[in-house]
């Protein structure tokens, strides 16, 4: 194992190469609180300018952003519409009510949704007893859904509906560059119809560190406060902004191979024994499938998979999750792909 091991738990575990380090060893950097942090400052720039808003701010993580979009665009008691089995309701162990005040409410099926389905979950204000439905949040691509993409269509109409009723939207972008990479579509056309969008440095992108979010200068402006409120304001962040320079420059062309990757495995996991996975979910460079009875449960393949190298997360007793990234070649997913089919037919 050591090396030889095959991570396809997460588009997380990449290392920064060598010329990423070079760039975060020669970047300008001062005290970011200052606004003096040049390497920061320009990331901000580029990342407002590629995703076609105002301003844009350099927070440390996906889910900062997301609390921070939150606490932006909501009051306590709210109700905020998302998806199913989303990152801000699902993977951050319980940070939104906790944090913001919210409740969440899950509409449509697999992450995806409509604007009828929208319109069918709105509660307005001033009820005398409905909480105040005042954000939809869609998250592009959709990681439990599959890495799905939402259809630039839908968003457009979700959003529209959204602004009609007077709530806000959010995107979750964490992968929008999957997301433009797989549709054709400039992250800019896709982030468009959102209030606010954020995206992440540190999965596909392969970055140690970071996220960005994007929007009216106004709004971006009172982020920093709550940035702060929630300890993530920087100092020398320089350091880390000049990976996420260099990752928006090389590292954004290269998704195509992740998702020719995960297709590649997904296709050899379809024919697998025991494996549901409908092949129509594999549009990114994600794979979730599920076991049928019979198959060994997700628990019990992770483990033998890890005893051979090859590293997943369970994402349910029967639903197991595959991601690939930067750090793993076409050869080694397809030797993945090879022994988790043994593994299955066993
Ligand atoms: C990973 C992820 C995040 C946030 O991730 P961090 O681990 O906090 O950086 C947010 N949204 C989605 C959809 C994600 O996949």
């Amino acid at each position: 194992m050591g090396n030889d091991r095959i991570d396809l738990r997460s588009d997380t575990v990449t290392a920064p190469g060598e010329a990423m380090r070079a760039a975060m060893a020669a970047a300008p950097v001062g005290d970011d609180q200052y606004g003096e942090d040049p390497s920061v400052n320009r990331l901000q720039q580029v990342v407002a300018e590629r995703l076609g808003k105002e301003a844009a701010l350099f927070v440390a993580s996906g889910t900062m952003a997301n609390q921070i979009a939150l606490k932006l665009l909501t009051r306590p008691g709210d109700e905020v519409i998302v998806g199913q089995e989303v990152h801000v309701a699902w993977h951050e162990t319980g940070a939104a009510p906790a944090n913001a005040g919210v409740q969440f409410a899950a509409i449509g099926r697999g992450g995806l949704f409509t604007a009828a389905d929208l319109d069918a979950a709105f509660k307005p204000a001033g009820h005398v007893v409905y909480p105040p439905t005042t954000l939809v949040v869609v998250e592009n691509t959709h990681n439990r859904g599959g890495g799905i993409v939402f259809p630039q269509a839908e968003a457009e109409a979700v959003c529209a509906r959204a602004a009609a009723l007077g709530m806000a939207s959010y995107l979750d972008g964490a992968r929008l560059f999957n997301a433009a990479c797989a549709t054709g579509l400039a992250p800019e056309r896709l982030a468009a119809p959102f209030d606010l969008v954020s995206i992440a440095l540190s999965k596909g992108l392969g970055c140690p560190i970071g996220s960005v979010i994007a929007g009216p200068a106004e709004t971006i402006a009172r982020a920093i406060r709550i940035r702060r409120m929630l300890g993530g304001a920087w100092r020398q962040a320089g350091i880390v902004a000049a990976a996420g320079l260099h990752a928006l420059d090389h590292n954004i062309d290269r998704l195509a191979e992740d998702h020719a990757n995960a297709r590649l495995i997904a296709g050899a996991l379809a024919g697998a024994k025991g494996v549901a996975l409908d092949l129509a979910t594999v549009q990114s460079n994600i794979v979730v499938f599920d076991l049928a009875p019979g198959a060994p449960d997700a628990a019990t393949l992770v483990r033998r998979a890890a005893e051979r190298g090859v590293l997943l997360v369970p994402f349910g007793p029967r639903r197991v999750r595959v991601c690939t990234h930067l750090d793993v070649s076409r050869e080694a997913c397809a030797a993945a792909a090879g022994i988790l089919c043994e593994l299955l037919a066993a």
